[in-house]
């Protein structure tokens, strides 16, 4: 099978799985782990950041900055299609009492003109803004990427309004891959940053909140509430340094491969990719009635060995990911033409 539903599938490398077993461990609640403490420093010090939090999911470093940067009844402005709003179960009311006011972003990206004028009044009847989320690249929105001078915008107009800035940045290496825009760039315009090991980087687990001191002191308070401290943890931080030493650069391949897969789902009457440029690893296209539901254009594509991801009755996502060679996206891509007969 010629797995394309997501970059989470992939499994660690030889050379990683031998990193894991020569970590140094200790009790990383007491502090006491020292691949998990080191990992911590050096992904700060990678984005320009005091401070970094080794949490077990993406999903728990976004609920987790809500929480440090929200009080109840405060409100984050967000795109609709963001993943901290669509795909983390309701996070944001559930585990902070926030609301969130989503704005229709270009695939997935926000603008300061959409954000003028959103914030609240000072009055009693109305939720506080408190908090910009932006998401780069953006999953939802095709893999999109922000340009640092937009996020740079946003972050000067965020400031000015005295807003917190958040980035979802669980895909933040393929935007640095693909502008050569630095970590510490991207860095400098966000208060707080969410990483994640385990998507295009092949760790098997992991993610990571970056930020100023005091916040991500309070930050693992929260974690421990939510159930995410952990013991001898450096295991999995071992996995994250080699694929920090070894897994960055080559998502140019991923990117590369990426396109072979569009280009494919081009020439299929009845496929439409969605944005029409894949600019990273994610190629999400629409299907027209004519060839089916999505999910029955999955079920083609499985019985000729590829799987793709149904994500809406007329939505697929392909992912290419380490665990994919360029050779099996040419496979794959010549399967998805055949759709076309
Ligand atoms: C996968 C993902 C997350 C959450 O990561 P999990 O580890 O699955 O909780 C957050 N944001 C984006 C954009 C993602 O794609």
């Amino acid at each position: 099978m010629i797995d394309l539903r997501s970059d989470t599938v992939t499994k660690p490398t030889p050379g990683m799985l031998a990193a894991m077993m020569r970590a140094a461990v200790g009790d990383d609640v007491l502090g006491e782990d020292p691949t998990v403490n080191e990992l911590e420093r050096r992904v700060a010090a990678l984005f320009g950041q005091e401070a970094g939090l080794f949490v077990p999911s993406g999903t728990m470093a976004n609920q987790i900055a809500v929480r440090v940067h929200c009080r109840p009844q405060d409100e984050i402005l967000i795109d609709s299609t963001s993943h901290i709003y669509l795909w983390e179960a309701g996070g944001p009311a559930a585990l902070s009492g926030v609301t969130c006011r989503t704005l229709e972003g270009r695939h997935g990206r926000l603008s300061v003109a959409q954000l003028e004028g959103k914030i609240r009044p000072d009055d009693m009847h109305a939720v506080r803004t408190r908090l910009v989320c932006l998401e780069n690249t953006h999953n939802r929105g095709g893999g999109t990427v922000y340009s640092l001078h937009e996020v740079q915008a946003i972050a000067a107009w965020a400031r000015q309004h005295h807003l917190a800035m958040h980035l979802d940045g669980a895909r933040i290496w393929n935007a640095m891959v693909k502008t050569g825009v630095r970590a510490d760039q991207w860095g400098q315009a966000f208060d707080t940053i969410a990483v994640c090991f385990s998507k295009g980087l092949g760790a098997p687990v992991g993610s990571m909140l970056l930020g100023p001191r005091d916040l991500i002191s309070y930050g693992r308070r929260i974690r421990k509430l939510f159930g995410g401290a952990m013991r001898q943890v450096g295991y999995l931080a071992a996995a994250c340094h080699y694929a920090l030493d070894h897994h960055i650069e080559r998502l140019a391949e991923d990117h590369a491969n990426a396109q072979i897969i569009a280009q494919a789902v081009a020439t299929v009457p009845g496929l439409r990719l969605t944005p029409p440029e894949v600019e990273t690893n994610l190629v999400w296209f629409e299907v027209h009635p004519s060839l089916g539901t999505a999910q029955q254009v999955a079920e083609r594509l499985r019985s000729q060995g590829v799987l793709v991801a149904a994500l809406g009755t007329n939505v697929i996502r392909a992912v290419t990911h380490l665990d994919v060679s360029r050779e099996q996206c040419h496979q794959a891509a010549a399967i998805i033409r055949q759709l076309a007969q």
